[in-house]
């Protein structure tokens, strides 16, 4: 063995011993060929086919055309053809076009302030020639003809040739990453980009409805994008995305003109509550750039999930129009994702209008026009190799700015831990897993009755309506969510205040007025398994007895199970009528009705939940029967912390395994037993359990009950809302969290 000083001798002697690693020299420092650093470079700004198609078409909008065709071949790798009837290039800036930096957009720094063109970096051109052949065909007013030239490396191949040649210009990009194998390869066995560039000039068409597109694949007679020039927005939606989107649009507007610095005009369509689609499609402009923006797309699918009944993503077209100084306008051409100065106030009153046309809409629609559709929820585990499954995952995966991860804010509606989403574990433990009633699918369900006039339920909601707290209500809208303060309180910051808001009864009460406001419009929950209801009254019974060691009155228990069971079963017509709970004649629960959209409940309490229908439920009055129901719903829908208990709490013991013990171990070896002892599985349930629901909190909670709580006055005094705080300083500090 070495020891210390022995080690250190080694090291200081010239001629080491094997033993000793010899030192490695520092690597040589050089400077890269200019070629490499610009298909380095190139390779950024291009970044797939879609990419330079985009920066094309681009191109051509800045060249004023009204008519711009694009043809592909093999995604894009072998030729993308873009041809305008634009202003064309002049003969002398040909020899120049394509270096890095040359634009006919920009002259001066200034002039970045009154741009309206969307290139001006002068690099697009110049990077496809580092990683593809150009060849650029252009005419210009008053030429009787035309030059072609070449392109390699961002200079000319050979002098430009003159040629017949149509208004505009042509660009013609093939074999794209040539000289890039790996990017090659990747793109070759992606085959979805010719998908991309379609849906790409899709966007960009019902944009830029005073220009007509058109873009098929080499080779291919019929177009898969047509557009025509039109006035009406309307029409040009209709003719790219089709008259089952167009039809089921309606006009929304916002506008706000505030002198402390919100100014913006917003004008789109958005999907009312007959369009029935899988994936949201949100195509958005923001001063007529298509960008994206993650946090208004959730915004918006959150509103639709919370008001209509159906599990219908929406279509949405948004054009946005900014004051140029709140758009960072250096952002990187290849940056899709946008931030903007007042983002979070200008997604609120979005979403609080898109809120107000879908209420005014859902008012006046009619059900027996609805057709049934078979939905699956984004929240089910599809195949994970079916493309439904990797569209609707894609959505957790995607990139969240990391400075955008730990922020606070009220009118960030939902997701930025989304990033972090764990799937909900599927393998509960022990007793659970024998009932396996864990979510297969959501199904979409048909509205069987117009039930506006079941006034029991009326009265109900308007009870909800006039027990509401105006103080609490302004508080719930406007508060900010900061974090859990243990299990069952989350601190929340309103104004200069930080309270402590008991999420517990918050959510208990807000699923309880869903349930009152979706009644008989419900989209269910399918259980894969069906749940034998005797069973589960059972388990439950036996969990409420605090001394379940004496098994005496077990009789007892069964009997109560069996009517209770078949007390469901007789109502059972009634509870999936409007409530979407089915029992089957067997006595097993099969379905249950989704109360907020994205949100599962917690199906360890399953149990529970029917012990409280058959117990605690009024049959016999109508309006105590729904009250009952609900509340029972909202009970178990509520946001309770998991049976589990919290690992990262005092509770880590729970989680030693059964029969073994870390007592007779030594002390110096006690940590690293005990985590050999532990339960992973279970731990790492647990953990899932503990992260989803706060996820939950965060994310579903809380942008649901801005928009829909009323909270009732009785929260006032409750314990519910504990006000902790109210100092100024305080609120700066959590101001900057
Ligand atoms: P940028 O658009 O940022 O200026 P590009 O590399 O995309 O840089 O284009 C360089 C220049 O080439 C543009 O500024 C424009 O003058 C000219 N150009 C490119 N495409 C076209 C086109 N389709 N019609 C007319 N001019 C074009
Ligand atoms: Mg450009």
């Amino acid at each position: 063995m070495i020891d210390g000083s022995s080690l250190t001798v080694e090291m200081e002697e010239e001629e080491s011993p094997a033993t000793a690693i010899a030192p490695r020299e520092p690597p040589k420092i050089q400077r890269l060929e200019e070629s490499v650093v610009n298909r380095i470079a190139a390779g950024e700004v291009i970044q797939r086919p879609v990419s330079a198609v985009k920066e094309l078409v681009e191109n051509s909008l800045d060249a004023d055309s009204s008519s711009i065709s694009v043809v592909v071949k093999d995604g894009g790798l072998k030729l993308i053809q873009v041809s305008d009837d634009g202003h064309g290039i002049r003969r002398d800036d040909l020899p120049i076009l394509c270096e890095r930096h040359t634009t006919s957009k920009l002259t001066k720094y200034e002039d970045l302030f009154s741009l309206s063109s969307m290139g001006f970096r002068g690099e697009a051109l110049a990077s496809m020639t580092y990683v593809a052949h150009v060849t650029v065909t252009t005419i210009t007013k008053g030429q009787i003809h035309g030059y072609r030239v070449s392109y390699r490396d961002g200079v000319m191949e050979n002098e430009p040739k003159a040629c017949a040649a149509v208004k505009g210009t042509q660009i013609m990009v093939e074999n794209l990453f040539y000289n890039m194998t790996a990017r090659r390869k990747t793109l070759q066995n992606s085959a979805d980009d010719y998908g991309k560039i379609v849906d790409l000039l899709s966007r960009m068409a019902i944009h830029h409805n005073n220009v007509s597109f058109s873009c098929r694949k080499h080779g291919a007679v019929k177009a898969d994008v047509h557009s025509a020039v039109s006035p009406s927005r309307l029409d040009s939606i209709r003719s790219v995305y089709g008259v089952s989107v167009a039809k089921n649009l309606m006009k929304v507007e916002v506008s706000s003109c505030d002198p402390s610095g919100c100014t913006f005009d917003m004008e789109g369509f958005i999907s009312n509550s007959n369009y029935v689609a899988k994936k949201t499609i949100l195509v958005l402009f923001i001063n007529d750039r298509l960008v994206e923006c993650s946090a208004l797309k959730r915004a918006i699918e959150i509103v639709y999930a919370a008001t209509l009944p159906k599990a219908s993503k929406p279509f949405v077209y948004m054009s946005i129009i900014l004051p140029r100084e709140h758009v960072d306008i250096n952002i990187h051409p290849t940056k899709k994702e946008v931030s903007l100065l007042n983002q979070e106030i200008i997604i609120e009153m979005i979403q609080s209008e898109v809120e107000v046309k879908l209420r005014n809409a859902n008012d006046t629609r009619t059900f027996q026009e609805q057709k049934v559709e078979y939905i699956q929820s984004t929240l089910t585990s599809p195949r994970s190799d079916s493309p439904v499954s990797q569209k609707l995952s894609g959505q957790k995966t995607q990139k969240v700015p990391v400075n955008k991860m730990v922020r606070t804010d009220s009118s960030d509606p939902a997701g930025r831990l989304h990033a972090f989403l764990q799937p909900k574990p599927h393998n509960l433990p022990d007793k659970v897993s024998s009932l396996s009633v864990v979510r297969s699918s959501v199904r979409q369900r048909r509205n069987p009755k117009e039930t506006a006039d079941l006034s029991s339920v009326q009265e109900l909601i308007a009870g909800v309506d006039s027990c509401c707290h105006p103080g609490l209500l302004e508080t719930v809208r406007n508060c900010t969510y900061v974090g859990m303060a243990d299990d069952v309180f989350a601190l929340v910051q309103y104004n200069t205040h930080l309270y402590l808001a008991n999420v517990v009864n918050l959510s208990k009460e807000l699923m309880y007025q869903q349930t009152l406001r979706r009644f008989a419009h419900f989209n269910a929950i399918q259980l894969s398994d069906p749940a034998p209801l005797s069973e589960l009254i059972l388990l439950a019974l036996k969990e409420e007895d605090l001394d379940p060691e004496t098994d005496k009155n077990d009789d007892l228990k069964e009997r109560i199970a069996e009517m209770n069971t078949e007390l469901l079963k007789e109502k059972a017509e009634m509870l999936e009528e409007y409530f979407s709970v089915y029992i089957d004649s067997n006595g097993n629960l099969s379905q249950l009705p989704v109360i907020l959209d994205q949100y599962t409940p917690d199906m360890d309490r399953v149990p529970e939940f029917l012990l409280c229908l058959g117990n605690d439920v009024e049959w016999e009055d109508e309006k105590s029967c729904f009250q009952g129901v609900s509340a029972a719903i909202g009970n178990f829908y509520a946001m309770h912390p998991p049976l589990l208990p919290n690992p990262s709490g005092d509770c880590i013991q729970f989680y030693t395994k059964r029969g073994e013990s870390s007592q007779e171990k030594s002390d110096l070896e006690g940590n690293v037993e005990m985590e050999d002892n532990l339960d992973k599985d279970l731990l790492s349930d647990a953990e899932n359990a503990w992260a989803q629901r706060e996820w939950s909190i965060q994310h579903v909670l809380f942008p649901s009950m801005r928009l829909f709580l009323k909270p009732p006055a009785s929260m006032a005094s409750n314990g519910t809302f504990v006000k902790v705080a109210s100092l100024e300083k305080l609120y700066k500090i959590f101001e900057r969290c």
